[in-house]
């Protein structure tokens, strides 16, 4: 008997309805004669209900009770679920985080699994049980309820795949795989059959939020292979998978990601001199803001304008803080946009192709498409553009790299 594992996200259990069809395709895996391990989401929109009561009383709210909190949205439909199951005669238990065994570090809102111990799960599975586990939540060693982030049951599904040694790791969605590009952002989006782990996490770090990045990361480190499909139709979905066979060799862009998450911040005309960037940068680090994207100009009469982005929920303080840094530095000002969007193009085959930056900034500039940054590793190209050129910039780019055409 194989264990699988299957993850179903908000929208696949937004109603009740929507369970007792999830509730039929567990039934068909178990009638397959395998036993079930099934994480969920809250039901479609809930996290983000509970996390607009906590912000109408402090905006800037963060840390422990709100993780008591947002982990309620899996407590209801845990219980639905189960509910469900045994309603169509079907054993099934349901477990928080914690009750599975999932033990986190204490970063809250964005713990990092540390471990699983999978006795629990074990003993209703022998029990004859569908076992469904909370996603998004599990415990500290002091007993207090974390959360993963923000599309963390991707993550607690992967985890409870590697603790369990699962045949594979299922996630269920919306869409039945994953895509060229968001199918929201591009009639021409066409669904990938295989995809590298690696390629899958640059495609998911840089916005392609089908995945959350941890997950990938988690499969890639202990060699599990995830496959995303959909909760409404079937299909063979996309694997991700560490190997690189000869046939996923052949895509030199596998896809494109964009992240509007982000804001752009200028700092113009400080002293072009060594330590510059960290007097700059120091006090953004001192907010506790992450830094993505850096660039530096060498301007004239030996000064030099600084563009860098932070995630845009931090655009208020990053902006206030690089004012207070223009004064000491005696810059000549700060400037700001928080309406921009990141475009990246992913693919393993960028490695021996050249000239793919070169004609991604030709597409562009054909386009009139104005590019404010630029940033490059070895599987990924990123630019930074006005929000306003997203579905442009991404249609003309999937179109011009023959992402439309069938691969
Ligand atoms: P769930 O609630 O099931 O976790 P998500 O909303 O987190 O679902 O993820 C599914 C969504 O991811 C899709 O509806 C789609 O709009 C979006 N998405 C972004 N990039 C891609 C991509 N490259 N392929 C498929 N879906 C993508
Ligand atoms: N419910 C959580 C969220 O909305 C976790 C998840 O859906 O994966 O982010
Ligand atoms: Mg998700």
């Amino acid at each position: 008997m194989s264990i699988i594992v299957q993850k179903y996200g908000g929208t696949s259990i937004g109603t009740i309805e929507k369970i007792s069809s999830v509730a039929e395709k567990i039934i068909k895996e178990k009638n397959n004669g395998n036993k079930v391990v099934v994480v969920v989401s809250a039901m479609s929109g809930e996290t983000n209900k509970l996390l607009d009561l906590a912000k109408s009383i402090d905006p800037d709210v963060s840390g422990r009770e709100l993780d008591v909190l947002v982990s309620t949205g899996e407590q209801v439909t845990i219980s639905l679920l189960a509910l469900t199951l045994n309603n169509k005669g079907h054993k099934a238990i349901s477990l928080t985080g914690s009750q599975a065994g999932i033990t986190t570090d204490s970063a809250f809102n964005k713990a990092r699994i540390e471990s699983i111990d999978n006795t629990s799960i074990k003993k209703y599975l022998e029990e004859g049980n569908v076992v469904i586990v909370a996603g998004f939540q599990g415990v500290t060693n002091s007993g207090d309820i974390t959360t993963l982030g923000r599309g963390g049951s991707d993550t607690s599904a992967v985890a409870i795949s590697v603790a369990l040694d699962a045949k594979e790791c299922q996630i269920f969605t919306d869409v039945d795989g994953v895509y060229t590009t968001d199918p929201r952002i591009s009639d021409g989006a066409k669904k990938i059959d295989d995809i590298t782990t690696e390629e899958m996490l640059e495609l998911s770090s840089q916005g392609s939020k089908v995945l959350q990045p941890r997950a990938v990361e988690f499969a890639g480190k202990y060699d599990v292979g995830i496959r995303v499909l959909s909760s409404f139709k079937d299909g063979s979905g996309t694997l991700i998978k560490k190997e690189n066979d000869d046939k996923m060799e052949k895509a030199i862009i596998s896809g494109i990601a964009f992240n509007k998450d982000e804001a752009q911040l200028t700092i113009r005309g400080v002293p072009d001199q060594p330590g510059i960037a960290s007097l700059i940068l120091g006090p953004i680090a001192d907010h506790n803001i992450d830094v993505d994207m850096i660039v530096q100009n060498v301007g004239e009469d030996g000064l030099a304008n600084f563009t860098f982005t932070v995630p845009r929920n931090d655009y208020k303080v990053a902006f206030q803080s690089l004012e207070k840094s223009s004064k000491k530095l005696n810059a000549n000002k700060v400037t700001g946009n928080n309406k921009i969007v990141k475009i990246s193009m992913v693919g393993v085959g960028m490695r021996t192709h050249a000239g793919i930056a070169s004609k991604m900034f030709s597409v562009l500039a054909e386009n009139k498409i104005n590019i404010s940054m630029i940033s490059t590793s070895e599987i990924k190209i990123s630019v930074v553009t006005d929000e306003e050129n997203l579905k442009t910039a991404v249609n003309v780019l999937h179109k011009a790299f023959n992402l439309d055409q069938p691969h």
